[in-house]
């Protein structure tokens, strides 16, 4: 076989990356990424297709786009001969590929671009076919898939090239406002118009690894800054850092990412109304009953609530949910580590799970800034508190966290703006939200997660105004006086039970959380689900309106209320 190849040319390649010789068979099966360094090599759209979709499964859009010249351009060639020379080079009609396919089973339509084809540049034909794509998505009720990789805006057309980034997002807008979820998937390169729009505005942004993205290119930055480059600059690390894509996925992982995400789609409150009753109401009947909870000093409350033992978020993700994928930042230049949240199953349902995330060890606290989110961690649960909604699946929020970040650089970011603006998105939130206080509960940071239809704080956890040192400065004389304070401010969770803040608490195993984090975490699921299920079948409208009715009620206190009254 190897003795009639034509050449060697074109059995073996030489990486890009590393110059390693390579056999071109062994690098077809590997995705055309180089098996010595990993480097992934542009794809051409056909083979893209068949590597991301279900074989067999790809149907191309029946229209043709009409051939356009639309301002008659000449540079050294005219533009209908770098067309021609164009289709002749790739074999395709256009700088897309468009169609309907199955991923991992899940219907979608995609679009997806080839940079051979004038640098996948953004032409009128390019946007009319990615749009015809997504009114494809519209019309059958399935998400839209994107894949990028493009210079940016074809100049050969002028302004109506321009025009494109506006007739493509409308088409994206469509599928927003009838909730039907997007996802692009950039890879190397994708600049420009393309960025500036439909590669950046979709539901969900993943990055092919080695892929560079952004709107102004490298070439073009130094020019104008007459300045270096930082190592790395726009690369998919660089993006994930900066809050730009929800995730950096290798090429032998994009298929099952993107099966996994599609399935999600389709699962939604809208798509599935159960017809299995939910659970009764009596469910909401508190599990442990705040009067008869054994008291426990208030103070020593608060130190089992911030024992570095006690599950944190990411333990949670991990037992009492399944299929945890994360997803990053807040599409405004960071990614919080003091937050964590993506799409999450419970017991089967799909659902946004969002959390502080805090650690067992002093190097795990200082990574994850301990819990205290910045106004980056606020926006990026707010981005994922309004996906959940407009994809119609429920948010399950689980605060731990000593209070928002402090800091000068958080002020400089509007940290009270960040935690004001998700207060106010969740009490517009038309999608179930509940909310477990699973350790400290601290102020306005707890609260940007914890306007929610059912509160629920877990035995030994603490949800307060301040924290008790913080009380103690102010108000007494010394920080000695915390534990004081703390009995005074009335902060554990059979307290707040009476006080109305608190709908349920979860009882904890014996000693505390830390002691058994399986059996909290079969405890949290329990009580989840006896509390979310009823809301499941709730219409939007009402949902809304009890949650209102839920914190309008605090206006003004009952005395009846009053802790110790009953
Ligand atoms: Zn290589």
């Amino acid at each position: 076989m190897t003795a009639t190849a034509p050449s060697g040319e074109t059995l073996w390649s030489r990486c890009g990356g590393c110059a390693a010789l390579l056999y071109r068979k062994r690098l077809r099966r590997n995705l055309d990424v180089c098996p010595e360094c990993g480097l992934h090599t542009r794809l051409a759209a056909p083979e893209r297709i068949s590597q991301l979709v279900d074989p067999g499964s790809f149907r191309p859009l029946p229209d043709r786009a009409v051939e356009v010249d639309p301002i008659g351009f000449v540079d050294v060639l005219p533009y209908p001969h770098r067309l021609t020379a164009a289709r002749a080079d790739t074999g395709l009609a256009e700088a897309v590929l468009c169609g309907t396919a199955t991923v991992g089973g899940s219907r979608c339509a995609l679009a997806v671009m080839d940079f051979r084809f004038l640098g996948g540049s953004l032409g009128c034909a390019v946007g009319e076919l990615i749009t015809r794509t997504a009114e494809q998505a519209l019309e059958s009720g399935v998400p839209l898939v994107l894949v990028t990789a493009s210079g940016g805006a074809r100049m050969q057309e002028g302004a109506l090239s321009l025009m494109q980034m506006a007739t493509v997002s409308q088409a994206m807008a469509a599928l927003r406002e009838a909730g039907l979820l997007t996802v692009s998937v950039l890879t190397d390169p994708t600049y420009g118009g393309v960025a500036a729009s439909f590669a950046t505005s979709a539901d969900l942004v993943l990055a092919e690894s080695g892929a560079r993205m952004g709107f102004a290119g490298p070439r073009v930055i130094r020019q104008v800054t007459g300045r270096s480059l930082p190592e790395g600059f726009q690369t998919a690390e660089f993006l994930l850092r900066h809050g730009q894509v929800d995730m950096v996925v290798p090429r032998h992982a994009l298929r099952a990412r993107l099966a996994t995400l599609l399935a999600v789609a389709g699962t939604g409150r809208r798509a599935t109304k159960r017809s299995d009753a939910p659970a009764p109401p009596s469910a909401s009947a508190p599990a442990v009953d705040p009067s008869r909870a054994p008291a426990r000093d208030a103070w020593e409350t608060v130190r089992l609530a911030r024992h570095p033992a006690r599950p944190t978020t990411l333990d949670y993700l991990e037992t009492t949910f399944d299929g945890f994928t994360e997803l990053h930042g807040d599409r405004l230049g960071g990614d919080c580590p003091a937050v964590v949240g993506g799409l999450a199953r419970l017991d089967g349902r799909h659902l946004m799970v969002i959390g502080h995330q805090k650690g067992h060890t002093t190097a795990e606290l200082a990574a994850r800034n301990f819990g205290m989110a910045t106004p980056a961690g606020h926006r990026k649960a707010l981005r994922l508190m309004r996906l959940a909604a407009r994809i119609g699946l429920p948010v399950v929020t689980l605060v731990d966290t000593p209070g928002a970040d402090p800091g000068v650089d958080a002020e400089e970011h509007g940290q009270a703006a960040a935690i004001a603006e998700n207060i106010l998105t969740l009490s517009m939130l038309p999608t179930p939200v509940v909310t477990v206080v699973t350790g400290e509960g601290g102020s306005g940071g707890a609260l940007a997660l914890a306007v929610a239809d059912r509160v629920l704080m877990l035995q030994h956890a603490v949800y307060s105004v301040i924290s008790p040192e913080g009380c103690a400065a102010i108000l007494w004389p010394g920080r000695t006086a915390a534990p004081q304070a703390a009995r005074a401010l009335r902060l554990t969770a059979p307290d707040l039970c009476r006080l109305g803040v608190v709908d349920e608490v979860v009882p904890e195993p014996d000693g505390s959380a830390a002691d058994d984090p399986e059996a909290t975490a079969r405890a949290v699921r329990q009580a989840l689900l006896a509390n979310l299920l009823p809301l499941l079948d709730v219409p939007a409208v009402t949902l809304v309106q009890r949650r209102r009715r839920r914190f309008r009620r605090f206006g003004a206190a009952r005395a009846g209320a009053r802790a110790g009254a009953r």
